[in-house]
C-alpha cells in the first residue's frame, strides 16, 4: 500500500509539472531600436533628468526602460568589422544573419535573407515600421528591403510596398525621385500599391483604427526626410510617441502585431558629438516607449517590449580629463538649440551685409549655450576663447564654408565654430567623446512582458530575432 501511495504521489507531482502554466506567448511585440544608444547615452539622459529636476541621487533618474525586469548585453560586430554600421547591425537584428557593413538584409554572399517582419507578416500578424529618420534609411530599411548598398536610398524606397506591411510611420524618403531627380516618384509607387500617404496633422488625426496600408509622415521634416531635432521643439511637428500611439491604434487586432520603432537621431547627435541634442533624442525615444508601456499595462500577458540599440555612437564617456572633478549635466540645460540649427543661424549671418563681430557672436553663444553667461562655472578660459576666435576667423572672414545640412556621417575631428562651442559645453558637463563615428562596444537590451526571460544575459545581435520568435511561439 505504501508503495502505491508513493507512486501515486510521484504521478501527481509530474502531472502538476505538466500543468504548470508555461510562459505566456507574446502576441503584441514592440522592438525599440535606439540608434547609437549605448549605456553611456542612457546614463547621460538619466543624469541630465536628475540634474534638471534637482534630484540629489547621484545615480540619476532612471528612464522607464531602465526599470525593465530583464536586462542583457548584445554584441554588435559585423561580418567584416568589429565596428558595425546600422545596416549590418540592423540586418543581424532583423534576419539573424551577420553581414558586411553597408548591406541591407542580404547575407555575405549577397543572397536575400527573410526578415523577422516579413516572416511575422506572412503568418497573419500586422506589421508597423517607424523611424524618426527617413524610412529608407538603414535601420527601418533592413526590415522591409534588400539591397547591397544602404546608400541606394531610392532603390530601397521602391521596395517599401513589397511586403504589404500595414503601417509605415515617421520619416519620409531621402531621395523620392532618385539622386539625380529623374526617377519615378517613390511616393507615387507606394500610392499605386494601395498605400494611403498622410503628411498633415489633420489627416493623421483622422486615421481610424484598422486602416490598412498607411504611410504616415511627420508634417515637419528636414528636406531629406528626417525629423527636426527634439531639442529644437519644432512647431507643428509630431513626435515619435505620436507615431507609436497611432501605430497601436492601427495595428491592434485579434492575431497580434510586430512594431519596430527606431530613435534614429540619437545616432546623428552622437556623430555630431552634441550631448544635449543626444540626450533630448533619448528622452523623446523614452516617451515613445511610454506609449508601448501604457499598452502593455492593458495587455500584460500578451505584450513584449524590447528596447535595444544597433551600436554605440561617439564613444561617449561619463567623465573627462578637463579638470572637472565631478559631473554637472545641469549645464547642458543652457543649450537651447541643436548644433545643426545653430549652424543654420550662422549661415544667415555669414551671408548678411553687416558683418557679425566676434563679440556679437559670443553673445549668441552665451544665449544659446550658456558659455560666458556671467556664472563662474560657465566662464571659458582665454585660451578657449582664442580657439573659438580661430574658427570664427576662418568661417566669417576666411574661405571655410560650413554646410549645416551636411550628411551626419561627414563630421570630422577638425571642429568648426559650432562644434567647438558644443565641445566646450560638454567638457563642462564632464562628458567626453572619443570619435565622431560608431564604436564596437556591446549595447544594452532591456525587456518587459511575455517572453522576457529569453532576453537576459549576454548574447549576439543575431540572436534577437530568434528570441522574438521563441517568445511569440512561431
Ligand atoms: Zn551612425
Amino acid at each position: 500500500m505504501k508503495r502505491v501511495v508513493f507512486y501515486l504521489a510521484i504521478a501527481i507531482f509530474f502531472m502538476g509539472c505538466a500543468s504548470t502554466p508555461k510562459e505566456p506567448k507574446a502576441k503584441y511585440v514592440f522592438l525599440f531600436i535606439g540608434d547609437g544608444m549605448g549605456l553611456a547615452q542612457i546614463q547621460a539622459a538619466e543624469l541630465y533628468k536628475a540634474a534638471v529636476n534637482e534630484q540629489t541621487d547621484k545615480g540619476g533618474e532612471k528612464l522607464n526602460f531602465s526599470k525593465f525586469p530583464v536586462q542583457g548585453l548584445v554584441t554588435t560586430h559585423s561580418a567584416n568589422n568589429s565596428i558595425t554600421c546600422s545596416s549590418a547591425a540592423g540586418t543581424a537584428i532583423s534576419t539573424g544573419v551577420k553581414t558586411k557593413n553597408g548591406i541591407v538584409s542580404l547575407d555575405v554572399d549577397s543572397v536575400k535573407v527573410e526578415t523577422i517582419a516579413e516572416n511575422i507578416k506572412k503568418q497573419g500578424y500586422k506589421v508597423g515600421i517607424l523611424s524618426s529618420v527617413a524610412i529608407d534609411h538603414a535601420t527601418p530599411a533592413v526590415f522591409y528591403a534588400h539591397h547591397k548598398s544602404r546608400s541606394a536610398y531610392y532603390e530601397i524606397s521602391t521596395q517599401l510596398a513589397d511586403n504589404k506591411f500595414d503601417y509605415f510611420g515617421g520619416g519620409g524618403f531621402h531621395y523620392p525621385t532618385g539622386k539625380k531627380n529623374n526617377k519615378k516618384n517613390a511616393f507615387e509607387m507606394a500610392k499605386e500599391a494601395g498605400y494611403t500617404i498622410v503628411n498633415s496633422k489633420e489627416a493623421f488625426g483622422l486615421l481610424a483604427n484598422g486602416a490598412e496600408k498607411v504611410f504616415a509622415m511627420n508634417p515637419e521634416l528636414y528636406p531629406q526626410g528626417e525629423f527636426y531635432w527634439s531639442i529644437d521643439k519644432k512647431e507643428g511637428a509630431l513626435s515619435l510617441a505620436d507615431f507609436t500611439r497611432k501605430g497601436i491604434e492601427l495595428l491592434t487586432n485579434e492575431k497580434g502585431f510586430f512594431m519596430m520603432v527606431e530613435g534614429g537621431k540619437i545616432d546623428w547627435a552622437g556623430h555630431g558629438n552634441d550631448a544635449a541634442s543626444n540626450i533630448h533624442e533619448t528622452l523623446a525615444f523614452e516617451e515613445a516607449i511610454a506609449e508601448a508601456l501604457d499598452f502593455y499595462k492593458q495587455h500584460p500577458d500578451e505584450t513584449l517590449i524590447i528596447v535595444t540599440a544597433d551600436h554605440e555612437t561617439g564613444g561617449l564617456g561619463i567623465g573627462n580629463n578637463a579638470g572637472t572633478k565631478h559631473l554637472d549635466l545641469s549645464v547642458l540645460a543652457y543649450q537651447k538649440i541643436s548644433s545643426q540649427e545653430f549652424e543654420r543661424k550662422l549661415i544667415g549671418l555669414k551671408t548678411a551685409e553687416k558683418k557679425t563681430t566676434f563679440k556679437e557672436l559670443m553673445e549668441m553663444v552665451s544665449a544659446d549655450f550658456g558659455l560666458n553667461n556671467g556664472e563662474v562655472k560657465m566662464q571659458i578660459t582665454q585660451e578657449q576663447e582664442r580657439w573659438l576666435k580661430q574658427a570664427y576667423e576662418k568661417e566669417f572672414n576666411g574661405k571655410e564654408v560650413v554646410d549645416p545640412d551636411r550628411d551626419y556621417m561627414a563630421y570630422s575631428s577638425e571642429k568648426n565654430f559650432t562644434e567647438r562651442v558644443v565641445y566646450l559645453l560638454d567638457q563642462k558637463a564632464g562628458l567626453g567623446w572619443t570619435t565622431t563615428n560608431h564604436t564596437g562596444i556591446p549595447v544594452p537590451i532591456k525587456t518587459i512582458g511575455a517572453g522576457q526571460s529569453f532576453f537576459g544575459g549576454m548574447f549576439d545581435n543575431t540572436d534577437i530575432s530568434k528570441k522574438i520568435k521563441l517568445a511569440m511561439g512561431i
